[in-house]
């Protein structure tokens, strides 16, 4: 069938809306007509990345949307069905039968190789294939293609422009939290950079009784929301304007008697990844979440002398089948405000909602089709 994507011609290249042919489902897929997806950083680092052999391509990995076919393998989702859409995953190996879907076996084939295992692309047009299957989706299309394991289906009555980016930015900033840190009313929870991940975590963190939770970010439109959200916020570049104001690694300590028992960094610089770890307290444990960097230095007499931990995690150790209802009950109970973090552009308007992420003017971007 012809449908509308928004295709990236080459690394660093715009978000182009073409026509494109999209063939399938096949007997494994579904069909989805996609209402919204979000706008994670992913999707823009990934665009300028990737190596130049494997565009064009069809990023997109917050798709939601209604079902409009199903192949005949197909099991626990039908026609009509309204759906959030996750990352990939096998559901067979070791990983997945031990519930860490996020580390399967076959991740990187299931969810970055821009094609289907067998090699072809759901997407093509006149002059070739289009790389597509980005997170087992590639949504940022009027059509898109996935798979019964990473559909989660949700109640019709959700509206579809909100609960999109549960599938990915929410899911990872709420899953660090609530599944890999778990901090208790004894604990303090510092998030460096508090854009959609970050304000998910904290957002997480006030639901497990955390103790002291820091916001840092240099924009002072998303340290409001953190500390709307219950936060302490620090803004280090009005810090450094301070006259005889401490570091940031200092004032974080300070705020945390003596540093943090755990730490979130979703900015990928690798600075502020050294000061996450240098304001962490004794055995504190630091969970880098994001992507863009290729390195980090850490501070190694300061990890050895204090049992410190530096880990990652991919979309905060969740199985979105089991998240993403848990996000959509936490919005329910008031706990997620997401209508104070989202705004929608029509898909016309991608470029803009690109520039408004990149600027900070935006905290969760989504686009509507
Ligand atoms: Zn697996
Ligand atoms: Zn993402």
């Amino acid at each position: 069938m012809r449908t509308t994507a928004a295709v990236v011609n080459g690394p660093g290249q715009d978000f182009v809306l073409e026509d494109v042919e999209l063939e399938g489902p096949r007997a494994d897929e579904v069909l989805v007509r996609i209402v919204a997806t979000g706008l994670c950083h992913t999707d823009v680092t990934m665009a300028s990345m990737l190596p130049a052999e494997m565009y064009p391509n069809v990023f997109g990995h917050e798709g939601a949307g209604v079902v409009e076919a199903v192949g005949p393998d197909v099991t626990g989702i039908e026609v009509g069905d309204h759906v959030v859409l996750s990352f990939r995953s096998c559901r067979r190996c070791d990983r997945c039968r031990a519930g860490e879907v996020g580390y399967c076996d076959s991740s990187l084939l299931l969810n970055y190789m821009g094609m289907r295992m067998d090699g072809s692309t759901a997407y093509s047009r006149e002059s070739g294939p289009v790389f597509s299957n980005f997170f087992g989706q590639s949504s940022f299309s009027r059509h898109a293609i996935a798979y019964a394991d990473n559909c989660v289906v949700v109640d019709q009555e959700l509206d579809l422009t909100r609960v999109a980016p549960y599938g990915c930015g929410f899911q990872t900033g709420a899953g660090t939290v609530l599944n890999v840190l778990q901090p208790g009313p004894g604990d303090s929870l510092v998030v460096w950079g508090v854009g959609a991940v970050g304000l998910a975590a904290i957002a997480a963190a006030a639901t497990t009784g955390t103790g002291t939770v820091v916001a840092v970010d240099l924009m002072d439109s998303r340290l409001e929301q953190a500390a709307a959200l219950g936060a302490v916020v620090v803004n280090p570049s009005a810090l450094a304007a301070e006259e005889g104001a401490p570091s940031v690694v200092d004032r974080v300590k300070e705020l945390t008697g003596g540093g943090a028992t755990y730490a979130i960094d979703t900015t990928a610089v690798p600075a502020v990844v050294k000061q996450a770890q240098q304001a962490l307290g004794i055995r504190g444990v630091l969970v880098v979440l994001g992507l863009g960097a290729e390195e980090y230095q850490l501070d190694a007499i300061d990890m050895l002398q204090n049992g410190k931990v530096v880990k990652g995690s991919i979309e905060g150790d969740s199985d979105p089948q089991e998240m993403v209802p848990r996000l959509i009950a936490m919005n329910a109970a008031g706990e997620l405000p997401v209508d104070d973090w989202i705004r929608t552009y029509p898909f016309e308007e991608i470029g803009t909602a690109v520039a408004d992420l990149h600027d900070g003017k935006v905290v969760k971007a989504v686009l509507v089709w």
